[in-house]
């Protein structure tokens, strides 16, 4: 799966998709990464990105013809990726564009599961108040917030996003299992989980995981995750509660 993030601070971005687990996919070649840097498209000569909006107000906002210039480059090498030698360029659709912005839906594990069967995603960082209106409506098919607070600009929660996403890309995890069993997978938190050693602090591990017993384990698991889950998410328990045949 091929993630493009177009913003104004690749440095924020590199460094932090490079390392740990999706740093090895991307070596491994399951995923990669491709940040634009939106100032090299300015046509202005001083690079110039930014400008004061209409109507007054605090702050600056994104020009719309920089950021437009990066989207279609992305798409243009998109449309026209290598594909079979033998056939020629493989014509590809328009990309998913996703505007990270407070003003989205919520972002949610769904989300990201949704967004994982897509071949390639392009992620749009704002900064300073946002972007202009009108190149928001020429470019963005998605507007995806992390939650109802104001960042300083969109590279978190485009990098918050594309974890939860690359995570779920068959072979990025070693064991796509632990994927399939972590919360709101099925709608629950996940239960408790201990390793050694079997005593800590005078703690012991519940003697049930110790038993090789697997459906107890099992069951054990379903009713630790149920309970958390009515503690602590009681919205989320609800929605389970609900969901649960009569
Ligand atoms: N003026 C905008 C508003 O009130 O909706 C907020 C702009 S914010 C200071 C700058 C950029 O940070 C946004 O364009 C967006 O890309 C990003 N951002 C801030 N908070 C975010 C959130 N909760 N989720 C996703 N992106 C966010």
């Amino acid at each position: 799966m091929r993630f493009h993030i177009l913003t104004l601070f690749p440095e924020m971005v590199d460094g932090c998709l490079g390392a740990s687990i999706l740093g090895r996919a991307a070596k491994d070649g399951r995923i990669s990464f491709h940040t634009v840097n939106i100032r090299d498209y300015a046509q202005d000569r001083h690079k110039k990105v930014d400008d004061y909006t209409y109507g007054g107000g605090a702050g600056m906002l994104m020009q719309a013809q920089p950021v437009y210039d990066a989207w279609r480059a992305v798409q243009e090498t998109e449309r026209f990726g290598s594909g079979c030698p033998e056939n020629g360029p493989k014509r590809r659709k328009r990309l998913r564009t996703i505007y990270v912005t407070p003003q989205g839906e919520t972002f949610t594990q769904e989300t990201a599961r949704a967004l994982a069967q897509e071949e390639a995603l392009i992620f749009l960082c704002g900064h300073y108040e946002g972007i202009d209106e009108r190149v928001l409506e020429e470019t963005v098919t998605d507007y995806i917030s992390i939650g109802d607070y104001v960042l300083t600009g969109g590279e978190l929660p485009a990098m918050v996003m594309i974890d939860a996403i690359a995570r779920l890309v068959p072979g990025v995890l070693h064991n796509d299992r632990s994927a399939e069993m972590e919360s709101f997978q099925n709608g629950l938190l996940e239960y408790p989980q201990y390793s050694r050693p079997p005593v800590w602090h005078g703690k012991a591990v519940p003697e049930v995981l110790l038993s090789g017993h697997h459906k107890k384990i099992e069951e054990w698991r379903l009713e630790q995750s149920v309970a958390r889950t009515r503690e602590r998410r009681p919205d989320l328990y609800r929605d389970y509660r609900n969901k649960m045949p009569e």
